[in-house]
């Protein structure tokens, strides 16, 4: 690579102002690296700033990955508390509106508990008691979880460069675009230059710019999701909990140790197979704003497009009707994300030079699980 004369020195780089970079900067400047945070855009504008703002535990599977969530959780706590970002504890919901959805929610309940994690099953009335919004129509009960939180998204990926300025001391270079990383140096688009002596590449879903070669072998895969937002809900009305739907259990890896899931997603694939091509499960968030965050569907690599599908929109408010009412439906918003999944692991990692760390694609987890996973990154580091 090109060698010019750095601008500044750095114990560490980070490449990259979504989540995974922010995490990245945080947990090295709590461990006393001095840190340099670059983003191409004035502000990170990928998958970080577009999800449903839910720290979602419950959907990883019991065990490390489920320990790695909890750290990330604890850490989206003291984040709240250091920065004032608003950080609600809200819990969750998985509501059971058809017979087979009960036996898997009951067999990952005993299961859960069994590993000391605070979930309960519900009866009808006691869902309806803890959030106003389960539609009480064919209701049968449904699974708590305390441990998810609510982030607003736009607040946190806006806020949080401003606080690693001011509390930590990170420095930031936003609208610089990164064309070139070796080992303890990177060059911006402009010539720029920086030192330091680790550098993290957290691009998201950019698998051209940086390292193209690492990710041509890798296995990640890109997924489009489609997500809607409601205008504000009138008098402070709240939906209590995060609310999951009976498809959601076909999604996330945690419900994949429930022997009765096989049939639910046999019925479901029999009766509405729509559901499946579009990759849609229907959950609900509710910011501080008071807006309801609606979604979601996945389509991955081939079949992404850059326009946005009304059958999508369509289906995802008709099954979203079946298990929630809101006082009012109006969609505000509407928009999609990207994100990069890998097939197996919980983040894709390389090291493609001395001190280089390219590190993406936490998939549809990535504000549950990357506090955690940045923090597990640095004790690897650090403390072998
Ligand atoms: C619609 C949607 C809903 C989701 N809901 C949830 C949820 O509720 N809970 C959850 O846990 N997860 C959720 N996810 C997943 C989560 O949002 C992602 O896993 C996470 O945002 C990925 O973060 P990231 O930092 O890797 O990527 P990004 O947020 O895309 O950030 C990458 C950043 O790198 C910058 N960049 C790239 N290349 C360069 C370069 N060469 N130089 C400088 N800058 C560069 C980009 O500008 C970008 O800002 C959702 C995702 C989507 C799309």
């Amino acid at each position: 690579m090109t060698r010019t004369q750095p601008e500044a020195s750095f114990d560490v780089a980070v490449v990259g102002a979504g989540i995974v970079g922010l995490a990245h900067a945080w947990v090295a400047a709590r461990r006393g690296h001095r840190v340099v945070l670059f983003d191409r855009s004035p502000q990170a504008h990928g998958a970080s700033i577009r999800n449903f703002g839910m720290v979602w535990p419950i959907g990883q599977t019991l065990g490390v990955c489920m320990e790695i969530a909890l750290r990330s959780r604890e850490l989206w706590l003291e984040f709240a508390e250091q920065s004032r970002a608003w950080v609600n504890p809200c819990g969750s919901i998985h509501l059971a509106h058809r017979e087979d959805e009960l036996p898997v929610l009951e067999e990952f309940c005993s299961l859960a508990k069994g590993d000391g994690l605070p979930v309960r099953m519900l009866s009808k009335q006691e869902v309806l008691d803890l959030s106003p919004a389960a539609n009480p129509s064919g209701l049968l009960g449904g699974m708590h979880s305390d441990l998810e939180l609510c982030v607003n998204p736009r607040e946190v990926i806006a806020g949080m460069p401003e606080f690693l300025i001011e509390k930590c001391g990170v420095e930031t270079h936003f609208n610089t675009l990164i064309t070139q990383v070796g080992s303890g140096q990177l060059t911006a688009s402009d010539g720029r230059s920086w030192q330091a002596d680790r550098i993290f590449v957290c691009s998201g879903s950019d698998f051209q710019t940086l390292f193209p070669r690492v990710f041509l072998g890798s296995g990640l895969r890109k997924c489009k999701l489609q997500m809607m937002r409601t205008k504000p809900q009138a008098s402070g009305w709240r939906i209590g909990p995060h609310l999951a739907s009976g498809l959601t259990l076909r999604h996330y890896q945690s419900f994949t140790a429930c022997p009765s899931l096989e049939a639910l997603k046999q019925r479901v694939a029999n009766e509405t197979p729509e559901l499946d091509r579009f990759g849609i499960h229907v959950m609900a968030s509710q910011n501080n704003a008071g807006e309801v965050i609606l979604g979601d569907s996945h389509e991955y690599d081939d079949q992404l497009t850059p326009f946005d599908k009304s059958q999508i929109e369509a289906l995802m408010l008709r099954e979203l009707a079946k298990i929630i009412k809101l006082p009012d439906w109006e969609i505000a918003e509407r928009w999609h994300g990207v994100y990069a999944k890998h097939p197996h692991a919980l983040i894709f990692y390389a090291e493609p030079a001395d001190g280089v760390h390219v590190t993406v694609g936490p998939g549809g987890a990535g504000m549950t699980m990357s506090f955690g996973l940045a923090d597990q990154a640095w004790r690897d580091i650090e403390e072998v």
